[in-house]
């Protein structure tokens, strides 16, 4: 492996290569106990002291108020998907859940919640190929549901939620799997925001849970006890064996983003890769952008060409050139790139090159 590859993959996704290097140098002897990270116990004071310092950490770079728990739950982001209504659904008398489907994971949110309440999606750009964030006024937003729920950014097409809907006194909860502490957001403003840590944070399996006090001990008694907030908040997510690598390495992370100068500054930088990738889409009609400019995010670019067949062409000679993972979802196609915190400007400006040299040669 001679030339740098860089990975646009959408999830698991790259991971910062000083976090990577950390690793690596420390993997065989933990804090100088002669063992691995991943032989220690959950339970040993070292590794409650990874598990809290990320915990610090977190609440540092969002500013997170103190009456906020922060959790690491079992089974990613889809798993919350039946989380949520388990421990929520019953703060509404009816039990009724309100969903806005703005992409594929939107449109899974609803569908695992269905068995555990009233769900009812009260929005959906489905119509249009999900290339847009619909409107939602405060009318909309049944002041006795149990919560609304959102996802903040779709990882498939690009579109994210600009600024979130006014829910009133009913919790907003936030899928934010794919553009947690991408951007400075208010966390004040949500009932909860969660995210599958693969894409932002670090190793898949488990979600990073962020919740208000007064939304944990209302759970439905089915709810199994590793889904349970409440309980995962009492135990500090070790209610069983966590997943301590998956734990340790958010930690690292967090700690790199720290030394970049927090979510502020990455969010610059995230927006500067983005306006690369955009503004060479928006330059011709050689490569479409599959959502409406005023919805773009700046996780993940994704575009069409003209053809399949170009398109087929455009990755295996981007694969050749050492860019990693650009095709589309497989219910959407097309190229996809996935341009998480991690992924450095060098890695961007080789894809524009890349991009600008192919359009030359096939426009
Ligand atoms: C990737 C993703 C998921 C699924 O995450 P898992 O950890 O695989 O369950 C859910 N929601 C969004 C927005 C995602 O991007």
């Amino acid at each position: 492996m001679s030339q740098q590859v860089f990975n646009f993959g959408a999830g698991p996704a790259m991971l910062p290569i000083p976090v990577m290097e950390r690793i690596r140098d420390e993997f065989l002897d933990f804090q100088g106990l002669g063992v691995s990270v991943i032989e220690v116990s959950h339970r040993a004071k070292q590794f409650e002291a990874v598990l809290n310092q990320a915990k610090e950490r977190f609440r540092q770079l969002t500013d997170l108020p103190e009456n906020y728990q922060i959790l690491f739950v079992h089974g990613g982001a889809r798993m919350q998907f039946s989380a949520l209504p388990l421990n929520l659904a019953g703060r509404s008398a009816s039990s009724k859940c309100l969903y806005v489907e703005t992409g594929n994971f939107a449109k899974l949110a609803h569908k695992d919640a269905k068995p555990f309440g009233d769900i009812r999606v009260i929005a959906s750009s489905a119509d249009t190929n999900y290339d847009r964030i619909p409107v939602i006024t405060p009318q909309m937003v049944d002041q006795d549901a149990a919560y609304l729920h959102v996802t903040g950014n779709n990882t498939l097409y690009g579109s994210r939620w600009q600024t979130f809907p006014e829910t009133g006194k009913v919790p907003l909860i936030v899928d934010q799997t794919s553009e947690m502490l991408s951007r400075v957001l208010d966390f004040s403003t949500f009932g909860c925001a969660y995210a599958g840590l693969q894409k932002n944070l670090g190793p898949a399996g488990t979600a990073l849970v962020v919740i208000r006090d007064d939304l944990l001990g209302q759970a439905s008694p089915q709810t199994p006890t590793l889904l349970n907030y409440e309980v995962c908040a009492k135990d500090n997510s070790l209610t069983n064996t966590a997943n301590t690598f998956a734990i340790y390495v958010t930690g690292l992370v967090l700690e790199w983003l720290q030394e970049q100068g927090g979510v502020a500054a990455i969010e610059k930088v995230n927006e500067q890769k983005a306006k690369i990738l955009y503004d060479l889409i928006d330059a011709g009609d050689f490569y479409r952008g599959v959502i409406l400019p005023e919805f773009r995010g700046t996780m993940n670019v994704s575009f069409n060409l003209a053809s399949e067949e170009l398109e087929a062409k455009f990755l295996k000679e981007a694969g050749a050139q050492g860019l990693y993972a650009l095709k589309g979802h497989r219910s959407v196609g097309g190229i996809r790139a996935s341009i998480y915190n991690a992924m450095p400007l060098a890695g961007v400006e080789t894809l524009a090159a890349f991009m600008k040299e192919f359009e030359r040669a096939n426009g």
